[in-house]
């Protein structure tokens, strides 16, 4: 370790480890990351504990970059932890800015995972029923285990984040930018998310004539001509709701964006913009044919506006009834991000 260099802690929640990934896609950069920051936490590439992290003074750490959203009691110990800890904790990644994937379980609670997971799952072979227990006894020894949560939240609903860097995973190029600002100093203002203030589409090259839809189509459907709007053509491309900053990558490969940045500056839900933007689209002023354009073509609404950001939206998640908030973490001291 030397005295010189910054310290950099990287930690994963709820996350599929895709962030890590996009750090090692800094290719030969990495070095430079290691040139100025001594990495002093990263259980993805070495053995440190949570005990590590409590031996450093408060606000020992420069720099935080937390992966994943918050689904068990160990991940809001970690956050609140690695929060005391560090100057700037950035919230990396669409899991830990607006829940992602992991958000999407937020239709469901505990029981219904548990359910699913270890009861019914057609694989599954539980005769005496076991779930998980965050405590147990077996041979006088005093077991335990995370709580799991009945909703899943962002790191944003947990604790104070000092920036979010969207993405799922950020774009190398992206992260090193914002290591770059980090370094020099260049942050924009406490609470923002670090990237463009503009969309997708302000970044796709395809060519854009009037959007008049009569039926949205599947990926598996249409072999799409490659130099014109994928959403002219009736499959739903979410570019123009969603931050730009990967370069239109999806759309570059004749791919629909799915919204994997996040609402774009200002956009307070993404499900919301994207659902009132096509509104203004489709082509037709009867109700009936409206209601079969959207029922034949978008088939899971939540999943196709909530994919990212469901845990973040207005919604948040779908109604508990008393007897199983039980299992809910309790409401967050918690600061929501400001448009950069
Ligand atoms: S809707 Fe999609 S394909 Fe069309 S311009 Fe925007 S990003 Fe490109
Ligand atoms: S085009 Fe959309 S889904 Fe694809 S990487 Fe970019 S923001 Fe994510």
């Amino acid at each position: 370790m030397s005295e010189n260099k910054g310290k950099l802690a990287i930690y994963w929640a709820a996350s599929c480890g895709g962030c890590e990934i996009s750090i090692l896609a800094l290719n030969e950069k990495i070095l430079d990351v290691t040139a100025a920051f001594d990495i002093v936490f990263c259980p993805c590439i070495m053995d440190t504990k949570a005990r590590d992290i409590e031996k450093i003074p408060d606000k020992g750490i420069d720099v935080c970059l937390f992966n994943g959203s918050i689904r068990t009691s160990e991940q809001e110990y970690m956050a609140r932890l690695l929060r005391q800890k560090s100057k700037v904790l950035v919230a990396f990644g669409s899991c830990a800015h607006e829940g992602c994937i992991p958000g999407l379980a937020n239709v469901s609670n505990r029981d219904e995972i548990f359910e699913t997971c270890y009861l019914d799952g057609p694989s599954t072979d539980n005769p005496a029923g076991t779930l998980p227990q965050p405590e147990v006894q077996v041979n006088g020894c005093h077991l335990t285990l995370p709580v799991f949560y009945d909703t899943v939240r962002t790191l944003g609903q947990t604790v104070e984040v000092d920036y979010y860097l969207p993405g799922c995973p950020p774009e190398a190029a992206r992260i090193w930018d914002a290591l770059v600002a980090i370094l020099e100093g260049k942050l924009p203002p406490a609470g923002s998310v670090i990237g463009a203030e503009t969309t997708v589409c302000d970044e796709c090259k395809r060519t854009r004539e009037e959007k008049r839809i009569k039926e949205f189509k599947r990926t598996w459907q249409i072999i799409p001509d490659a130099e014109k709007c994928l959403l002219e053509q009736g499959l739903l491309c979410c570019g123009l709701a969603t931050r730009a900053g990967c370069g239109a990558l999806c759309p570059q490969v004749n791919s629909p964006c799915i919204g994997c940045y996040g609402p774009n500056a200002g956009v307070e839900d993404f499900g919301c913009r994207m659902m009132t933007a096509l509104a203004s689209v489709i082509d037709s002023t009867d109700p009936d044919e409206i209601e079969r354009i959207i029922e034949e073509g978008i088939p899971d609404p939540v999943g196709t506006f909530y994919r990212f950001s469901l845990a973040h939206s207005l919604l948040r998640r779908s109604a508990l009834v008393p007897d199983i908030q039980r299992h809910e973490l309790p409401l967050p001291g918690a600061g929501a991000e400001r448009s950069s």
